[in-house]
């Protein structure tokens, strides 16, 4: 190891990541308030138990539990047959109560994992554990008749959360990045939240460390929050790395503490230092008792799982022929798979391949110009029916797309427009012969070349009966009506 050697190869970075879900379900964790808070006059939605007063009862909210059971399945992980609530003490005036209960020894799901693709190939990350806690209120720090004032909004408190811990296995910024995507692709598949990270439904968090290339102990790690994309979650723990290498390189220490990214500055800024975990002093929440998970209601909920993105992307590529990259954009969007699927399934005749050419080409290029409703208009048995007249050569590919255009646009039948538009292909010999011999008998010079041996020629002759007939000729009964012309009268 010398200093003549690039840092980033001296070094290596070590990076476990946090994730916080907000859970969809209908009421809180702990009690019966609304958890539709999006928009909502502040503190409106709580009550004496999500406001922590003295002497009230939580009770538990079973399809947040059934949530968390099912990502642990979903990431194979080890589910717990008991499990038991903690009491997590802090002050902070967003938590009236002065303590959050959680799951500290025994979370629902432990020692799961995650494989996904990255740009140097599949790569997996152990899940330690994952459980289920509430969330704090939020405080609003504004300027009130010219004083600065903190104010205090409780529709939060309460709200269920899930909390998701990998081990430190992580070593870029890109695989930290893809993990969270997968992760986030993978609640909003079975359910569990709408994971949108613009509106804190999901909240990553890293934990950032280096250490010199060969060295087992690690580094001392740095949390770094306040990601509110994914974007900013690769190039934050980039940043990271980078700041830490400068300084370790410079003889400086690294202290342990908690960083936030700054979007504008595109670096990260020191918030404060970091507790340890035993400030916490967590121990059992006398209030609920520990919850006992019978193998008929864990196997009823693996039941319900729904595809996964790993099982449909492979599905996609080795059951219906798609290339990877293809089946790695419909698995993304779940309306464009929908479309996809219903095509496939409205006529199996059609090459799921082409179906799936349409959807990630013409249907998400429209879908992503923002004429906005007309997503919702497109039929997926009007999209086989219109590529199964392409391939049958009825209707030429460039006006299929206009068509396409139109359907998605109004919602109107695929023949109607076809018919409308006079896009029926003439596929019709007598028709095609009469353009044909229009078009010899105007290109004396190109058949002369023709029959000298310059075969190229013959494109240009095609392109002639195409534009006569305005596109609607069908191009390759064009060109063997003419070869089969230009040779028999040799
Ligand atoms: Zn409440």
């Amino acid at each position: 190891m010398t200093a003549a050697e690039p840092a980033a190869s001296r070094y290596e970075a070590v990076i476990g990541i946090e994730i916080h879900c907000q859970l969809k379900t209908v009421s809180k964790m702990f009690c019966g308030c609304s958890t539709e808070i999006d928009g909502a006059a502040p503190n409106s939605h709580c009550c004496p138990v999500c406001l922590g007063l003295p002497g009230v009862l939580p009770t538990i909210n079973k399809k947040a539990v059934e949530f968390v059971i099912a990502t642990g399945f979903a990431i194979e992980a080890k589910v717990a047959t008991t499990t038991r609530w903690d009491r997590k003490n802090y002050f902070y005036p967003d938590l009236p109560k002065g303590y959050q209960i959680s799951q500290y020894q025994l979370p629902l799901a432990a020692e799961g994992r995650l494989t996904f693709d990255t740009s140097d190939g599949p790569f997996t990350v152990c899940v330690r554990r994952a459980h289920l806690e509430e969330d704090t209120g939020r405080l609003i720090h504004a300027e009130l008749d010219g004083r600065r004032v903190s104010l205090i909004d409780f529709n939060r408190s309460g709200m269920p959360l899930m909390e998701i811990v990998t081990e430190p296995d992580i070593r870029t910024a890109e695989q930290a990045r893809r993990y969270a995507e997968e992760l986030r692709l993978l609640m909003q598949t079975i359910g569990a939240s709408d994971a949108e990270m613009e509106n804190g439904q999901m909240r990553v968090e890293a934990n950032v460390s280096i250490r010199p290339r060969g060295q087992e102990a690690f580094g001392t790690r740095v949390e770094v929050k306040n990601m509110n994309s994914m974007r900013a979650v690769e190039r934050a723990i980039a940043f990271e790395i980078e700041r830490q290498t400068v300084a370790v390189d410079a003889g400086e220490k690294i202290h342990m503490e908690t960083r936030g990214w700054d979007e504008a500055r595109q670096s990260t800024y020191h918030m404060r230092p970091k507790e340890e975990e035993n400030d916490y002093r967590y121990f059992p929440e006398p209030d609920l008792p520990p919850l006992l998970t019978s193998p008929e209601w864990l196997a009823e909920i693996k039941a319900r799982l729904p595809e996964l993105p790993s099982a449909r992307r492979r599905r996609y590529r080795d059951e219906q022929g798609l290339s990877a990259y293809d089946a790695d954009v419909l698995v993304n969007d779940a309306t464009a798979a929908a479309l996809f699927e219903g095509a496939v399934a409205a006529d199996p005749a059609v090459p799921p391949k082409l179906l799936a050419n349409w959807v990630t080409g013409e249907y998400m290029r429209l879908a992503k110009g923002g004429e906005g409703s007309g997503a919702a208009a497109v039929d997926p048995a009007e999209l086989a029916a219109l590529v199964e007249l392409v391939v049958d050569g009825s209707i030429s590919g460039t006006n299929a797309k206009e068509v396409f255009a139109e359907h998605f646009a109004t919602g109107r039948g695929v023949s109607s427009i076809v018919k409308a538009r006079g896009f029926e292909q003439i596929s019709d010999a007598g028709a095609l012969g009469t353009a044909i011999d229009t078009v010899l008998a105007a290109n004396p010079a190109a058949v002369a070349d023709y029959r000298a041996g310059k075969a190229e020629v013959l494109g240009f002759l095609v392109g002639q009966v195409m534009k006569a007939t305005r596109g609607q000729a069908n191009a390759g009964m064009v060109q063997n009506a003419l070869r089969e012309r230009l040779d028999k009268a040799e």
